[in-house]
């Protein structure tokens, strides 16, 4: 469901990162509204499956039974391109290899009769979504201000960037550069990247976690207590890759910090769990992060007792 800019972003980043993007350039204009282009440096389009790839149903996830049970990839429902294509003008430019010549293909509203013509593009794909709802005004009243568009779809950006630290992403916004994010392999650069998009504060005041038990893993960043903060805005938390907010999770952290934290204050962290595919549903409600745990006690108990031992560690330090 194509709601706002940050929900086109979402979708297009996935998509880039799904081709195998290592680079990603985003340019932005009136908080989305008027223009998103996305560029990556993927394994492109090849010129028959073009048309395709803008209607519906389009997928190219799905081979057998076990890409639908142990669903590792972003999500399954072939439809965003389209969905997309339908309230806005969408320009797909494209090319799956080395020659520097590409194709490219528009849409746009509902008229889907898609004409292709050659174009000159490096390996990979340039996404241009411009005029949001430009037929739908309905759905147009219900977008906030430049401002607050722009926020929700900054904050997809930074979610990807920090779930991706081996692809390279730039965020420009009117013309103005608002991340430049090189590709982060050592700890250190990961480190400057959590700083660049939380804070350098925020990095000042977190130790490193990474904790191993059996097949779970806990690693990232955790805030200190005395680095609390007045809304839970900075808390980042990853489930094999992907951005989740969960009740089980939620509980956990909170436990974890209780003794601690003041009331009413929030933590700060960014952390990554990792488990078997199998032992997590990530499709209970793609757009809104949910996950389900088949063995949520066991993972509630992991991150409960890992941070609450973190937290312990660091106190006593302090002392
Ligand atoms: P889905 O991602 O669920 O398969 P989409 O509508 O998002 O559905 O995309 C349709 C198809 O278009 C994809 O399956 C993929 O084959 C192709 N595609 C879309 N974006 C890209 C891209 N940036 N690079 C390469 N292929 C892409
Ligand atoms: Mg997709």
């Amino acid at each position: 469901m194509v709601e706002r800019p940050a929900s086109v972003v979402k979708e297009l980043l996935e998509n880039s990162l799904d081709a195998g993007a290592t680079r990603l350039d985003i340019d932005v204009e009136q908080g989305g509204v008027k223009l998103i282009r996305i560029r990556d440096d993927g394994s492109g389009v090849e010129q028959d499956d073009l048309p395709l790839t803008i209607a519906r149903h389009a997928t190219s996830k799905i081979h057998d039974l076990d890409d639908l049970e142990g669903v590792a990839t972003l999500g399954f429902r072939g439809e965003a391109l389209a969905s997309i294509s339908s309230v806005a003008r969408l320009t797909l430019t494209s090319s799956a290899d080395e020659t520097g010549a590409g194709w490219q293909v528009q849409a746009e509203g509902r008229d889907m009769e898609a004409v292709i013509v050659p174009s000159a593009h490096p390996r990979g794909t340039t996404l241009e979504v411009r005029d949001l709802f430009f037929n739908t005004p309905a759905r147009r009243k219900f977008l906030r201000t430049e401002k607050t568009e722009f926020s929700h779809l900054e904050e997809v950006v930074k979610r990807l960037a920090m779930s991706n630290f081996h692809v390279g992403f730039s965020l420009r916004h009117n013309q103005r550069v608002v991340h430049a994010l090189k590709p982060a392999s050592t700890e250190q650069e990961q480190d400057r990247r959590v700083a660049s998009l939380c804070g350098p504060s925020f990095m000042e005041n977190a130790v490193r976690v990474d904790t191993q038990v059996g097949e779970l893993r806990l690693w990232g960043w955790l805030g200190l207590p005395t680095f609390s903060r007045a809304q839970a805005d900075l808390q980042y938390f990853f489930v094999n890759g992907r951005s989740v907010k969960d009740k089980v999770v939620n509980h956990a952290v909170r436990q974890a910090y209780r003794d601690v934290m003041y009331h009413g204050r929030h933590a700060a962290f960014v952390l990554y769990l990792e488990l078997d595919p199998k032992g997590v549903d990530v499709n209970v409600h793609p757009t809104k992060h949910e996950v389900r745990f088949r063995e949520s006690r066991q993972v509630h108990d992991f991150l409960f007792r890992t941070l609450h031992r973190a937290i312990a560690e660091r106190m006593l330090m302090c002392i």
